[in-house]
């Protein structure tokens, strides 16, 4: 498969893209946040990263979901840092304690080529929102130099609509996560309340972008979106208005991934909602309540409820 960003390349859109990109670090608004703080010069907002990105680490990686890993793996580059705070983060010390290496554009540009010459089936940015400028930086680099393998974008879901616009045609696929129903458990847990209305407005233009996932007849992911919705335990993830919205006002051909392996982590053993695992039962129900909403693509989920 050709990727998108191939197309803009060649029409010589990509670099206006880029420096589009480029530009909204001068006053921050590269995701919702809006930090208005100058990257360029080095200062730094809410996700604590200045003008470049910072890499934890990259490889071919075999635990995705099965259509982003097909036969040869998804290739992982996973950026340090976030611009959310989940007090129950699974990757927190990268997400939050800062773990990993500055990189420059040429090196994020080798680390793309080199999943490529691995054999990877698709380049999975891992945490991209705050470093979509810097990515896109260095994919016209990697681009001159053979790069020809489609992007996934795998974020939190705290994405801005105008910033998703320039990944148009560039993104294959999309993999967010959708966190939460309830705003008021948002704020508690993620210090962000108006993180549902920002998701869904994300998901709608990613949906716009690239419509439902298309896998190939070898089980191998095309394009499209795929969802990730990680249960927590008490229902704090409002299953329900998460999967109401998908069915609803998206599709219900979306592709899902309901999650069941949350764990306590970060700060979440203070918080006694949140710490514990969740229940064989608590599963079993955030499945069927995407099933009655009528959502049909739900990612190995009868295997998980036998693994339970
Ligand atoms: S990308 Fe970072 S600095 Fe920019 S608005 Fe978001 S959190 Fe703030």
């Amino acid at each position: 498969m050709v990727a998108g960003y191939l197309k803009l390349y060649y029409r010589g859109e990509l670099k206006q893209r880029v420096d589009k990109a480029k530009s909204l670090l001068e006053s921050c608004s590269v995701c919702p946040r809006h930090c208005q703080v100058n990257r360029l010069r080095g200062e730094m907002g809410k996700c604590r990263t200045g003008a470049g990105a910072i890499v934890s680490s990259y490889g071919p990686h075999f635990g995705e979901e099965a259509p982003l890993v097909g036969r040869r793996s998804s290739g992982t580059i996973f950026f340090t840092n976030c611009n959310l705070r989940c007090l129950f983060c699974q990757n927190y010390t990268i997400s939050q304690l800062g773990e990993g290496e500055s990189v420059s554009k040429e090196e994020l540009a080798y680390m793309m080529l080199s999943l490529q010459s691995q054999g990877c089936h698709n380049i999975n940015l891992v945490s991209p929102t705050h470093v979509v400028p810097q990515i896109l930086e260095a994919l016209e680099i990697a681009i001159e130099s053979g790069l020809h393998t489609p992007l996934v974008y795998n974020s939190g879901g705290y994405d801005s609509v105008e910033t998703l616009k320039l990944l148009d045609g560039i993104v294959d696929i999309y993999m967010p996560d959708m966190k939460y129903g309830d705003e008021n458990i948002a704020g508690e847990l993620s210090g962000i309340e108006n993180y549902p209305e920002i998701n869904r407005a994300a998901i709608t233009e990613m949906h716009r972008q690239v419509g439902d996932l298309q896998i190939d007849k070898e089980g191998t992911a095309q394009r499209g979106l795929l969802i990730r919705h990680l249960v927590l335990p008490n229902g704090l993830a409002g299953t329900k208005e998460v999967v109401n919205f998908l069915a609803g006002e998206i599709s219900r051909d979306t592709y899902v991934n309901i999650m069941s392996q949350y764990h306590p982590c970060h700060q979440a053993f203070q918080i006694p909602s949140l710490a514990r695992r969740i229940s064989t039962q608590e599963f079993q129900e955030a499945i069927e309540l995407a099933q009655q909403a009528g959502l049909h693509r739900l990612d190995r989920a009868r295997h998980l409820i036998l693994r339970f």
